[in-house]
């Protein structure tokens, strides 16, 4: 098994090699083909087990370009720590791509977020809370939203987000791809995961 039989063009194969990744890992072989075939999915894998690139490598190959004004894709994280990390790798792996990703979290002013976000952006990074805060002030367009992530699920209900995530999910287009990745399998994780997600191939490592 290598990264060239995934149906991933050249620029992205391109940026892979570049980043020192020559093999799949276990979540990676079992997840990137059905979510370039635009299957829900529910992940169970701990950090470390290469879950980011497991989502971000087709998410990137299905947006392939940038279009329009509006995100086509969000990804929610529990903290800024972690967006920071999924931020980085889209911008190592989107190297040779034409896509645009803005991260929004808490704990600073939200103006650069406002700016980075009117540019146009295809690609939204965030935490729960400051995504909410920046749609209801109407900085956000969530009609064209094609694929929602959730990452670290447990991490998100541990953290106490379940009423942001639910008013997340009343506002996003209800035709979508939905990731959601979380490290264990708890009845929290069990609840949101049947909210979010519909008929997801299960893939645990
Ligand atoms: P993650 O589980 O997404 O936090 O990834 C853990 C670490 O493994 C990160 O430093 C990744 O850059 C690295 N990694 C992920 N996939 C691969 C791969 N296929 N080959 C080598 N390193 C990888």
């Amino acid at each position: 098994h290598t990264f060239e039989d995934f149906k991933f063009n050249k620029q992205l194969l391109n940026a892979i090699a570049e980043a020192g990744y020559s093999t799949p890992t276990e979540i990676q072989k079992k997840a990137i083909t059905p979510i370039l075939a635009g299957q829900d999915i529910m992940g169970i894998a701990q950090t470390g087990t290469g879950k980011t690139a497991a989502f971000v490598l087709p998410l990137l190959m299905n947006l392939k370009y940038a279009q329009g004004n509006d995100a086509r894709a969000l990804i929610l994280s529990p903290t800024r720590e972690l967006a920071m990390q999924i931020e980085e790798d889209i911008q190592q792996f989107s190297t040779y791509l034409d896509l645009r990703t803005v991260v929004l979290y808490g704990g600073l002013g939200p103006k650069t977020q406002i700016e980075n976000l009117e540019k146009g952006v295809d690609i939204i990074v965030a935490t729960p809370g400051r995504f909410l805060d920046l749609y209801l002030e109407g900085h956000i367009n969530v009609k064209s939203l094609k694929c929602l992530v959730m990452d670290e699920a447990d991490k998100m209900m541990d953290m106490g987000f379940i009423s942001k995530i639910h008013r997340i999910l009343e506002v996003v287009p209800r035709k979508r791809q939905n990731l959601l990745f979380s490290a264990t399998m708890s009845e929290l994780v069990r609840k949101i995961a049947g909210d979010f997600l519909a008929f997801p191939t299960i893939i645990e490592v």
